[in-house]
């Protein structure tokens, strides 16, 4: 989508420090870091919301865990652990409209998220 924040970044019109890229999901540092990891693993195909999941683009939302996995694995969180977060709309505090999957890790973190 030409006016998504996200899909800039991915085609690089705007500047981000990438940690992690593969055919389907690019993954960038948050510009608002709330952990010393505090990474954005995006779908490279322009989806806006979790209500917009379906069968058919559910590979899109599978591939962000592939690669979260992945990633965390090699920066060594995977067995101290890390936590991902996904916002949907106004109330849980999405302000980006293409979906994206944060990877917060590097701390203990606390429960329940306000
Ligand atoms: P949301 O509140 O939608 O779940 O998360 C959006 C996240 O995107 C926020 O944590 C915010 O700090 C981050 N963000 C917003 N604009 C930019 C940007 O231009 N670059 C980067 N790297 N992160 C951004
Ligand atoms: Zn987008």
């Amino acid at each position: 989508m030409s006016d998504c924040l996200f899909c800039k970044i991915i085609k690089g019109d705007i500047p981000s420090k990438k940690v992690y890229e593969n055919d389907n999901v690019y993954a960038f540092e948050d510009l608002n870091p709330q952990a010393p990891h505090h990474i954005l693993f995006i779908p490279k195909h322009h989806i806006s919301t979790i209500n917009e999941a379906t069968p058919e683009n559910a590979k899109h939302f599978g591939a962000l865990f592939a690669g979260v996995k992945e990633y965390a694995a090699e920066i060594g969180v995977d067995e101290p652990g890390y936590r991902v977060v996904m916002n949907c709309n106004a109330d849980a505090g999405q302000t980006v409209y293409h979906v994206h999957l944060h990877f917060l890790a590097g701390r203990s973190l606390t429960w329940p998220p306000g």
